[in-house]
């Protein structure tokens, strides 16, 4: 559909964040969906939110309620429903080593850069993360920086949030430069789905300085439709993967959205096309207020059964889950006879 912008490309990504929609009757009247039988379900703004910016709310099908990216941002009534197993930290991440610094996995730290996101997907696991409570500040940061420095088994830093690339890039730009000093590191990892909702957030400033790092730089996307690649972001993907920029994806295999061989087929060729390598297919986080989202097992083995034999083994996503406490993703086995 047209942009309400006009189309201008060269719109500044923060001007594209702050016209977000915030109100869901907003945005169905920009779909020409009617919100009558939506309506009760608004009130889930109050648990999380609604944050959906306009190059998202584009890529979605007039007119059609069950459009798969509407589903992920859309507030329901389900989000009431209290459900056995899912809570509010789902990872048990909200003890932190330090504000701002998650010291998950052995060889590599976490740092939360920014406690918001350019989007709020429903079934996000940090929905109800404090983030105010692990805001660091000026000092915090340099606590977490010598945090990194004073462990050499710290060979990775990521970068997540909310999500980081909420930052500009001279406040990014100045964070690497600490981080290129510390000499065990080898790679930074940035973990965000600001250019999937905003495209013009990839922009050339930010490609050429991760392109002169010393550090290997990886981005991973989140991306769960192939509607969410369309040709803007995918030619802005792939001159970021010619500069020499590492490529991954996960997705969140949910129900509704992409619980369907041939959509998760299509993603995987959408996102190779666009120079990015399916990476993880994610089960559910149980995180309150989303149990509507979940997809079991037994039918997530069955999907990846299918995408094996329909794609090359490169194009096909490691089923996976988080637990929290584990010191790695656990696989979820697919019941496969080795060959
Ligand atoms: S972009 Fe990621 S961190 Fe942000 S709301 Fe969505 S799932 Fe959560």
């Amino acid at each position: 559909m047209i942009p309400l912008n006009g189309g201008d490309l060269h719109i500044n990504w923060q001007k594209e964040l702050a016209q977000a929609f915030t109100s869901p009757e907003q945005l169905l009247d920009y779909l020409h969906i009617d919100p009558s039988p939506w309506q009760q379900g608004f009130q889930a703004r109050r648990l999380f939110p609604m944050r959906v910016p306009r190059p998202f709310a584009d890529k979605m099908r007039p007119g059609d309620p069950a459009d798969p990216l509407l589903r992920q941002v859309l507030p329901l009534n389900e989000e009431f429903e209290l459900v056995p197993g899912y809570v509010a930290d789902p990872l048990q991440e909200h003890d932190s080593a330090l504000p701002g610094l998650l010291h998950k996995y052995q060889s590599r730290v976490l740092l939360v850069l920014r406690g918001g996101c350019a989007i709020n997907c429903r079934y996000c696991f940090r929905r109800h993360f404090p983030y105010a409570d692990n805001a660091p500040g000026r000092e915090g940061w340099q606590e977490a920086l010598a945090y990194v420095a004073a462990d050499p088994d710290i060979n990775e830093v990521i970068l997540s949030g909310g999500d980081p690339l909420m930052a500009k890039d001279e406040q990014l730009s100045a964070l690497f430069d600490r981080l290129e000093a510390i000499p065990h590191l080898k790679r930074l990892r940035i973990h965000t789905r600001l250019p999937v909702v905003i495209p013009t957030r990839l922009t050339d400033a930010l490609q050429q300085r991760l392109s002169r790092s010393r550090l290997q730089a990886v981005m991973v996307l989140h991306i769960n439709h192939a509607n969410e690649l369309d040709t803007m972001l995918s030619e802005r993907l792939n001159q970021w993967r010619r500069a020499g920029i590492t490529l991954l994806n996960q997705s969140v295999l949910l129900a509704g959205v992409n619980d369907d061989a041939a959509r998760l087929c299509q993603l995987s060729e959408r996102l190779f096309e666009a120079g990015v390598l399916p990476y993880y297919l994610h089960q559910l986080d149980q995180v309150q207020g989303a149990a509507h989202f979940a997809v079991s097992d037994e039918q997530a083995r069955a999907l990846l059964a299918q995408l094996l034999i329909r794609l090359p083994g490169f194009l096909v996503p490691r089923l996976v889950r988080e637990i929290g406490g584990e010191l790695s993703k656990t696989p979820i086995d697919l019941g496969l006879e080795p060959c």
